[in-house]
């Protein structure tokens, strides 16, 4: 499995998920864009980290809940690297809270962020994609959007329109070549698991068959797969990567 002398961008790249996923698809020989939203330190040690690699790297601090500064990232990360053969829309957030409780602030926060998120990035890559008649593009949803999880109507809501919004454009753009995918990991050891409450992660244990929380690597290695061409027969699916959570 190689991309080499593929262009990737990876949203939210410097820290858990999406930080692993940058690394793995720089491993696997691709040049790789990433953006974040605050870090700007994280930002240039991941810069860094892929650069040891020997492949090329970029980080571009951009919202992607900012239709504009999504477009200006994606055409940014092609002046710089050349063009694009690779987007995974990975940024995320959570604003966990049962209906009752929840503001319309962060209803609107996660939905921004997450799904309107993939529409903005997906949008300005999608076309340069088109036209060199192939690309990948693969969206981390979420187990929580399979099933829906009590405290995350917003986030459940979120990762289900991403699903959706897969299919969609999977069936849209297949005969210009290009593949969309999602993939969607259950419990994942990173700072967003690591801010839950330690007896909400115990009862989750209880429903994983593996019986332990996943690592990041493990999400990124099915994406780095879904990137490269042994993954050319496979579009509009989802992929869960839950230790068997969902099934
Ligand atoms: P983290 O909270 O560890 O990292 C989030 C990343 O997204 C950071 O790089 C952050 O940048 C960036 N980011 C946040 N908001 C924005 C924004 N508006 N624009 C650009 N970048 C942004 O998340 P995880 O690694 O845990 O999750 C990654 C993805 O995987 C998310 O989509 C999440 O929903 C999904 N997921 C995670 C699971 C888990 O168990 N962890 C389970 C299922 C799905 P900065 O560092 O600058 O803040």
């Amino acid at each position: 499995m190689s991309l080499k002398g593929k262009v990737a961008i990876v949203t939210g790249g410097t820290r858990g998920i999406g930080r692993a996923i940058a690394l793995e698809l720089a491993r696997n020989g691709a040049d790789v864009a990433f953006s974040y939203a605050k870090n700007v330190e994280k930002a240039k040690e991941v810069e860094g980290e892929i650069k040891k690699l020997g492949v090329k790297a970029l980080a571009m601090q951009s919202d992607v809940a900012n239709f504009n500064q999504s477009k200006e990232m994606v055409n940014n990360a092609i002046k710089e690297l050349g063009r694009i053969d690779l987007l995974v829309n990975n940024a995320g957030i959570t604003r966990d809270k049962i209906l009752m409780m929840m503001s319309e602030e962060d209803w609107k926060a996660v939905i921004d962020t997450n799904l309107s998120g993939v529409f903005n990035c997906s949008k300005a890559a999608v076309v340069p994609m088109m036209k060199q008649r192939s690309g990948s593009i693969i969206n981390i949803t979420s187990v929580s959007g399979l099933v829906g999880m009590a405290g995350q109507t917003n986030y459940s809501s979120s990762k289900a329109g991403i699903i959706g919004f897969t299919k969609a454009l999977a069936k849209e753009v297949a005969r210009r070549g290009v593949r969309v995918n999602a993939v969607a990991p259950g419990f994942i050891e990173t700072e967003m698991v690591q801010a839950l409450d330690q007896k909400y992660i115990d009862e989750m244990l209880k429903l994983i068959p593996l019986g332990r929380v996943g690592k990041a690597e493990e999400v990124a290695r099915v994406v780095a797969f879904l990137a490269s061409d042994d993954a050319s027969y496979i579009t509009g699916h989802v992929i869960n990567v839950d230790g068997g959570m969902v099934m």
